[in-house]
């Protein structure tokens, strides 16, 4: 059976993608995330991917994390910023799954509709080739749903936005814009 590392951005979206290549794949799962912001919300998206690899009997990898990596990259470029963070997630990787020996790479924010998935597959296969290691391509997109559901079955933690502070943000905008109106006597 070929071996296979799969990047995995979370719990929730490794679990379509598990199911699927689970028989024809080895998989090693590579949890390699610095553009999660807070730290808290880094551990609990770990935790509950390495629970979920408990239960199922797959090997876990974790890299270092270092937030400092991505803000590095993304600072005064915020609004190209999904390029850069999938840059850093894909290259680390490729690199370890080339040093490491697999036979090929993929990663889980393929699964996810709301991600740039032309963009994750090009830079996938470009950065693959930079290690000479194959990228892997699948459209794991019809089955965000049916994975999203499993995880919620299985109470794990699913994060109510995609990861980095920007995100966040964007994500709690209009409760931010109440609150401090509401604060401030604005509103
Ligand atoms: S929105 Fe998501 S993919 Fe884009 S930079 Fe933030 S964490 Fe990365």
């Amino acid at each position: 059976m070929q071996s296979l590392l799969v990047h995995t951005c979370c719990g929730p979206c490794f679990v379509y993608p598990y199911g699927v290549l689970q028989e024809n794949y080895n998989i090693t799962s590579l949890f390699f995330n610095p553009n999660i912001h807070p730290s808290m919300e880094y551990v609990r998206r770990l935790e509950a991917l390495s629970g979920f690899c408990s239960l199922n009997g797959v090997e876990l990898r974790v890299g270092e994390y270092d937030p400092t990596i991505y803000f590095k990259e993304v600072t005064g470029r915020e609004s190209d910023r999904c390029r850069m963070c999938y840059s850093i997630r894909l290259n680390e990787a490729a690199r370890f799954a080339a040093e490491k020996g697999y036979d090929s790479y993929t990663t889980t924010l393929l699964v996810s509709p709301y991600q740039k998935h032309e963009l994750i597959k090009e830079l996938g296969v470009s950065i693959g080739n930079n290690y000479g290691i194959e990228f892997k391509y699948w459209d794991f997109r019809p089955g965000f749903r049916a994975g999203q559901t499993r995880a919620k079955e299985l109470s794990m933690y699913r994060q109510p936005y995609c990861g980095c502070v920007y995100s966040e943000l964007e994500r709690y905008a209009n409760k931010l814009i109440a609150h401090s109106s509401k604060l401030t006597g604005l509103g």
